[in-house]
């Protein structure tokens, strides 16, 4: 069994803003909200590893490609890295329910169980933070524990629980 805490984090509503568009792909559009940064630094800095989990549909439904995501993501990570916070990972899902099934997109857990293999992590002492029905649904089926926060919301002191949380051996 693994032995790391982490946090998984959703992307869209909660980390940044979802207003602008239906779909966020372009750097653009990708807003973070208020005070996310520093929330994440926090955690980073309570040991959590953190793992960004995103259903990114609009690619099956020909929306926008792989590569666009690539390119939000790189943003996304140096909008962070400016604040001190490194994300562990980044794992989306492409794939619309419209054009194919699959076991990656939340509320499936396909995702979240290769990051805890991938990553060593111990899923009894790690966390879920999302906006939505999916992103709960997704974290209890994993067996995470979970916070919801409201979308496009700055946290306020949500992560309280996380943080008292921490590991201590
Ligand atoms: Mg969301
Ligand atoms: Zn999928």
């Amino acid at each position: 069994m693994g032995h790391n805490q982490a946090v998984f984090i959703d992307r869209d509503g909660t980390i940044n803003d979802k207003t602008p568009a239906y779909y966020i792909y372009t750097t653009a559009n990708f807003k973070l909200i208020e005070g996310v940064g520093a929330n994440l630094k926090k955690l980073q800095d309570a040991g959590y590893l953190l793992i960004v989990i995103t259903n990114q549909g609009g690619i099956d439904k020909g929306e926008y490609t792989h590569k666009d995501v690539a390119r939000v993501h790189r943003y996304m990570r140096e909008l962070l890295e400016s604040e001190g916070v490194q994300l562990t990972d980044v794992f989306y899902c492409p794939h619309h329910s419209d054009v194919q099934e699959c076991e990656c997109r939340k509320p499936g857990t396909l995702l979240i169980e290769e990051a805890i293999e991938m990553y060593e992590i111990d899923r009894e002492c790690s966390w879920f933070i999302g906006d939505s029905d999916v992103d709960m649904e997704a974290a209890k089926r994993a067996g995470l524990r979970k916070i919801r926060v409201e979308t496009n919301k700055p946290w306020g002191d949500a992560i309280q629980p996380i943080l008292d949380d921490v590991y201590k051996p």
